[in-house]
């Protein structure tokens, strides 16, 4: 009798759980290209020839390496388009009893996978996710009876765990957390090294096309299409990183420039979450880098904590708080989502720049989505479902598990205040700062009131003074209500009526 090992289309690494004791006489591989999960919301054009292309290369990889796969094509017939539906037609198939496959990452999934175990009289073995560094029970265990659970004492957990830049018990250099090095605004005239870029194959052309017949209505540009959608494709990515931006990534970590997509990042995010590249090479590689005094340590400092610390406390926070994290919605939010998330007709630059690129890359870098399209609709009130399924579709990295909590809980604060100590607000400075959006925008950034004033401005303090009560025992928010208590009625008339105005303008 075969085993059934189903691979999910973000489980693409040869080395995943569910593959261990595969028996390449025997058993059956079954990846499927499911129209369910192209479709549950409408994700970015690329996102999809990312994803297909990526199974089609993997699959001819499994089949070299000696394994039987059920490969199912969008195209093909017989194909049901849903998971329940083809694990039932592969079981009839091949007459087997037994599915394997690794714990998925998405709540809906597991809750399918649940359903149908209980139906049928199969047995389902779902094996741990060992790509993460920190396995849901452990990370349980860390938040159980903890009153706070900032990213930061989880980080120095794992970096402890794993000896990731440590001397003996003590992190290298004497301090966990280098930040304070880092976050420089953009200098006039960075050469910014090009981005990685990787020329379509046959399968990946073929992929376009189907794509962009079948799922045209969907967001985003198709073409240029330049991601690598193979193994051998995404460790290079990732070895251009690290030679030729690592070293400046801490320093332009928050930078945003016009015109300047991809900055310092390392764009590999689309690639670890579908399987192509590991979290633990990723950072070993950057410790390398550091140890063979090619980048700084708060570089490699700054970008390893993204991925052992973000990246894996994020996805504790989800399964800690899944499935009653998605109706989180502590202000109450219930504005729709303006029209510009999706053709990026506004007068606001900054935002204008962040959709636009957003729309041709299925890319953004951290502080564009937090700082800027997060900040306005945190300010603006836009009801969390919005968000999240915006922030769902138009990223081709974005799987629920890492985009709610970044949503609901970094930047709305829709969870109340469970994954960050206060919201992310802030007003036009910040921007302006850490950005040249402001010099060619239509709004004034110094300015406070007004036609001309920066939306951002006026929209901060009046965030505040709505949501006062649920706030002002927020500590770290103390100076800031004490600044608005100092304003004259005045002021705070003008903040409540350029807010309504502006508000009532983008319906
Ligand atoms: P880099 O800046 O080079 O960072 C390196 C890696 O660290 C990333 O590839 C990523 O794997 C990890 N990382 C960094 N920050 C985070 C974080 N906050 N959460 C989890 N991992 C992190 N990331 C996703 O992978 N998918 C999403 O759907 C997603 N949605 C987001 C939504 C919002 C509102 C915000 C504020 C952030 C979101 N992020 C998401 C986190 C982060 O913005 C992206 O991981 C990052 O921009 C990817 O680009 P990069 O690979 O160049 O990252
Ligand atoms: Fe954005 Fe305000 Fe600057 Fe315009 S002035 S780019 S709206 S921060």
């Amino acid at each position: 009798m075969s085993v059934l090992h189903v691979v999910l289309l973000d489980q693409l690494s040869h080395k995943i759980s569910s593959l261990k004791n595969c028996d390449k006489k025997n058993d059956i591989i079954l990846l499927c290209e499911l129209n369910e999960e192209f479709t549950y919301v409408k994700h970015h054009k690329k996102k999809i020839v990312l994803l297909i292309s990526a199974m089609r290369h993997f699959s001819v990889e499994l089949k070299n390496n000696g394994y039987n796969v059920e490969y199912v094509s969008l195209e093909d017939k017989k194909n049901t388009g849903g998971l329940r539906t083809e694990i039932e037609r592969a079981l009839k198939n091949y007459k087997s009893k037994k599915v394997v496959i690794t714990h998925p990452a998405e709540y809906r999934i597991l809750d399918c996978l649940n359903k149908l175990r209980k139906d049928l009289s199969v047995q389902i073995d779902i094996i741990e996710d060992d790509r993460f560094l920190c396995s849901i029970e452990f990370f349980n265990n860390w938040s159980d009876g903890r009153e706070n659970l900032r990213m930061e004492y989880f980080y120095r957990e794992l970096r402890k765990k794993y000896s990731v830049l440590m001397e003996g018990e003590q992190p290298i250099g004497g301090k966990w957390n280098y930040d304070a090095s880092n976050r420089k605004p953009p200098k006039e005239g960075l050469d910014i090294p090009e981005k990685y870029t990787s020329k379509p194959d046959k399968i990946t052309q073929e992929v376009i096309e189907l794509v962009e017949k079948k799922y045209s209505l969907h967001f985003g540009d198709l073409e240029p299409f330049h991601f690598a959608v193979d193994r051998k494709g995404a460790l290079k990515a990732l070895q251009e990183f690290i030679t030729k931006k690592l070293y400046l990534f801490g320093d332009y970590q928050d930078a945003m420039l016009e015109g300047e997509a991809w900055m310092y990042h390392s764009h590999i995010s689309f690639y670890l979450n579908c399987g192509l590249l590991l979290p633990m090479e990723c950072i070993q590689k950057a410790e390398q880098s550091y140890h063979e005094d090619k980048s700084p340590l708060n570089a490699v400092e700054g970008f390893i904590r993204q991925i052992l610390g973000w990246r894996e406390y994020i996805r504790g926070i989800y399964w800690l708080k899944m499935p009653d994290y998605e109706k989180s919605n502590f202000f109450n939010a219930k504005r729709k989502l303006p029209s510009f998330y999706w053709n990026s007709k506004t007068e606001m630059n900054c935002l204008r720049n962040c959709v636009k690129e957003t729309k041709e890359n299925a890319y953004a870098h951290h502080i564009q989505r937090l700082m800027v399209l997060g900040n306005f609709a945190l300010l603006a009130g836009i009801d969390p479902k919005d968000v999240n399924e915006w922030f769902l579709i138009v990223y081709a990295d974005a799987y629920q598990w890492v985009e709610l909590p970044n949503v609901t809980g970094m930047i709305l604060f829709a969870d109340g205040g469970y994954l960050a100590s206060k919201p992310y607000a802030s007003g036009g400075a910040y921007i302006n700062k850490m950005s040249n959006y402001c010099k060619n925008c239509k709004y004034k950034v110094t300015e406070k009131n007004g036609s001309e004033a920066c939306p951002f401005n006026y929209l901060y303090w009046n965030f505040l003074a709505e949501n006062r009560q649920k706030l002002s025992s927020n500590h770290r928010l103390r100076m800031m209500y004490s600044s608005y208590d100092k304003m004259d009625s005045e002021k705070k008339k003008n903040i409540q009526k350029d807010s309504l105005n502006f508000l009532n303008s983008l319906s």
